[in-house]
């Protein structure tokens, strides 16, 4: 027996060992897949919308984006940037499907390289597979880092309203049902709220103004005649519920208390506009609106407060952006249009759409509170405001014609904004102040996704009456409401 002889020997253990140790890992590999895969759906290149079928990914929950963008080419439109979009697994998955509308360059997921596809919107990044067979299983942590970068003047809204708004000068991007996927990769879908941490760098000469709280601003420490300005909230809510807008404005912090704590609400108005003092003035109210719309609807359900007014002309009068609505110029003088969309704060950005046909959850809502509040002001009642629209609306056949429990996506945004308030008040008459005021505080003390399957329970359960026919007539039905007191007329 020799060294040499036994060394061989023990190279040949070795070797054995090696390739048995192999097929083991191999085969336990194989276990693990085969059981993390048992349940394997393919996922969706799409949450599953009944209205917007692309939008969104299914198989996975997104729970913060932290966004890091530069926008130093105003010219163009030109925007480049990394978003880290964290998400936890709900299914074995084998693909991860994000919107974004801009090219990208490169993605990483929990650091490692990842292979990616863009079809359209959608951008579908490849997760690690076995023998065909994902090995993430659900409930997994992901990070997924990705970078891109294009001008947003190329890009298209084929099915959809465009949220972006570029003059060459001042840029919004802010709309619904699609807006986030213009800037960052995203679960572009009310169904998933998410935190966001936004960067912004742009030239020292312009703002960038997004939602959540400042956390800072001031010359970008990375590059000489840049500026950095990094806003975050710690409020889940919508994709579509972001916004952001980079332009000459003039920026107001206020200190405001609100329940008891001191927080900062933040002020922006285009330098563009002919009267900056003006719509700062009125945006300023709506540090007054907030202990108003808490009396119907409980505690501010945001981390921050402010507004936005562009000197470009918009599409809409105003929208949710989470804590800092965006708000046409022509709104403003009329308080209304505010009372709408800080009542969205709860009614759109916490308690969120479960999909987009239930649409009557947030605008008939919403506007209804912005009814009630006009009320409060000495203006027209909300029984004034049925009276009016159904002695206005008796004889359009097409107004009742439109089915507010199933709008479609033409119709998505308009009768839902006075057919809709209507039916809110009907149903407030019927079932009583007390049961509505209830039923008021209920709804909007919940987060998260809900249907209007949910919101018509919830109404059943809150009310001495049954209101399920008064319900059907108002939101299922396609002819005129007989004024009876069964529909909530009196
Ligand atoms: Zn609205």
């Amino acid at each position: 027996m020799s060294n040499a002889s036994r060394d061989r020997t023990g190279r040949r253990v070795a070797q054995r060992l090696g390739w048995l140790a192999m097929a083991l890992v191999l085969s336990l590999a194989l276990v693990v897949a085969l059981i993390v895969g048992r349940a394997y759906v393919p996922a969706r290149a799409g949450i599953g919308d009944p209205y917007y079928p692309d939008a969104g990914g299914s198989g996975y929950d997104a729970l913060s984006y932290a966004v890091d963008i530069t926008y130093d080419q105003l010219a163009s439109a030109f925007l480049s940037g990394t978003t880290v979009v964290t998400l936890r697994t709900t299914q074995a998955l084998d693909v991860v499907h994000l919107d974004l509308k801009l090219a990208v360059v490169d993605v990483e997921v929990d650091g490692a390289t990842a292979e990616f596809t863009q079809q359209g919107s959608d951008l579908a990044v490849r997760l690690p597979t076995v023998a065909g067979i994902p090995t993430t299983p659900a409930g997994k942590l992901l990070d997924i880092r990705v970078t891109y970068s294009g001008s947003l003047a190329g890009v298209t809204f084929p099915d959809k309203a465009s949220p972006v708004y570029w003059n060459g000068r001042e840029t919004l991007i802010a709309g619904e049902p699609e807006a986030a996927s213009v800037w960052f990769p995203s679960d572009d879908h009310p169904s998933d709220p998410a935190t966001y941490d936004i960067t912004v760098h742009v030239p020292k000469d312009v703002e960038a103004i997004s939602v959540g709280m400042l956390v800072s601003h001031g010359p970008d420490p990375t590059r000489s005649g840049e500026d950095v300005w990094h806003w975050r909230t710690d409020t889940p809510s919508p994709t579509y519920t972001t916004m952001l807008t980079v332009g000459q404005f003039i920026v107001e912090t206020v200190p405001v208390q609100i329940d008891g704590v001191e927080r900062t609400a933040v002020y922006a108005v285009s330098e563009g506009l002919p009267d900056t003092k003006g719509a700062m003035d009125w945006l300023k109210k709506s540090q007054a609106a907030i202990p108003m719309l808490e009396r119907h609807l409980g505690r501010y359900p945001v981390d921050a407060l402010g507004g936005v007014m562009s000197a470009i002309y918009l599409n809409w009068g105003g929208i949710e952006t989470l804590g800092r609505p965006v708000y046409d110029r022509r709104e403003v003088g009329y308080d209304e249009t505010e009372f709408h969309e800080l009542s969205h704060q709860w009614l759109g950005d916490t308690v969120t759409l479960r999909d987009w046909r239930d649409i009557f959850i947030n605008e008939a809502m919403a506007t209804y509170v912005e009814w009630m509040l006009y009320g409060e002001t000495g203006k027209e009642t909300p029984q004034q405001d049925f009276d009016e629209l159904y002695g206005e609306k008796t004889s359009q056949d097409e107004f009742w014609a439109q089915q507010l429990s199933d709008p479609g996506t033409t119709y998505l945004f308009t009768h839902v904004y006075d057919k809709g308030p209507m039916a809110v008040h009907a149903l407030r008459n019927r079932m009583g102040e007390d049961a509505f005021s209830r039923f008021l505080l209920e709804w909007a003390g919940q987060t998260g996704p809900r249907s209007l399957v949910d919101w018509r329970t919830m109404a059943q359960k809150d009310s001495p009456v049954d209101v399920r026919p008064l319900l059907a007539a108002w939101l299922d039905g396609t002819d005129k409401v007989p004024a009876t007191t069964e529909n909530g007329f009196r």
